[in-house]
């Protein structure tokens, strides 16, 4: 079981992994959390790069560098923990490359990404992805005060096309990506990922 975490920054994803996770392990999951980009050692140093305000990196630049590190963590971590039988937990995936480098900022056309999503995967396909849905505005309020990496300063329509990428992820994929109101308060927002977790794995 691969489950994926997304929604655009200051959505409470990260929040609802921990909790998630807690969850799984108390009812007797072995699971491993990560975060992508990072979780090795090597995107974890991709990450510091790709997140560094003072980094000037053009957009294929960018592109590419995410999807290196999800390369790596999925080699180094994913697939080994998948095959011992664990939950995989992870904060992001291959989406997020969708919503910010295709969706924010138009890189490349989104029929690509697919091809560069599953080269980089090996076809590896999260089984299910919660996208925890907040408005822009929301989450630029939650975030006020954080010290704000390359992309948080980013200009706001540049938050709205993630966003709305997201959202049509969620709808022309259905079956994989479930689109919660993360409006509501976390405790709601961590019942109604558990409901679903629930309904399509019973165990
Ligand atoms: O969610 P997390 O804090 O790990 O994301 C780190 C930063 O990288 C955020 O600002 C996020 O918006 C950005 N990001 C991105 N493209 C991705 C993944 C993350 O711009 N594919």
């Amino acid at each position: 079981m691969f489950i994926t975490f997304e929604g655009i920054d200051g959505s409470g994803k990260s929040t609802q992994m921990r909790h998630l996770a807690t969850w799984l392990q108390e009812r007797g999951q072995a699971v491993e959390t990560m975060r992508d980009p990072g979780g090795t050692q090597v995107a974890e140093q991709v990450r510091t790069l790709l997140l560094d305000p003072t980094s000037s990196l053009d957009n294929r630049t960018e592109l590419f560098l995410f999807a290196a590190a999800r390369a790596q963590l999925v080699a180094e971590r994913i697939r080994p923990a998948l095959q011992a039988g664990r939950v995989v937990l992870c904060d992001r995936f291959y989406d997020s490359t969708t919503a910010y480098q295709g969706g924010g900022r138009n890189t490349v056309p989104r029929a690509w990404l697919h091809s560069l999503h599953e080269q980089t995967t090996g076809g590896l396909m999260p089984t299910r992805t919660y996208l925890i849905d907040v408005p822009v505005e929301e989450a630029a309020r939650r975030r006020r005060g954080e010290s704000d990496d390359r992309m948080e300063q980013e200009a706001w329509a540049f938050h709205e096309r993630v966003r709305t990428t997201y959202r049509s992820l969620a709808e022309e994929e259905p079956t994989r990506v479930c689109c919660i109101d993360g409006t509501q308060s976390p405790v709601q927002v961590q019942g109604a990922i558990r409901a679903d977790l629930k309904a399509i794995w019973p165990s």
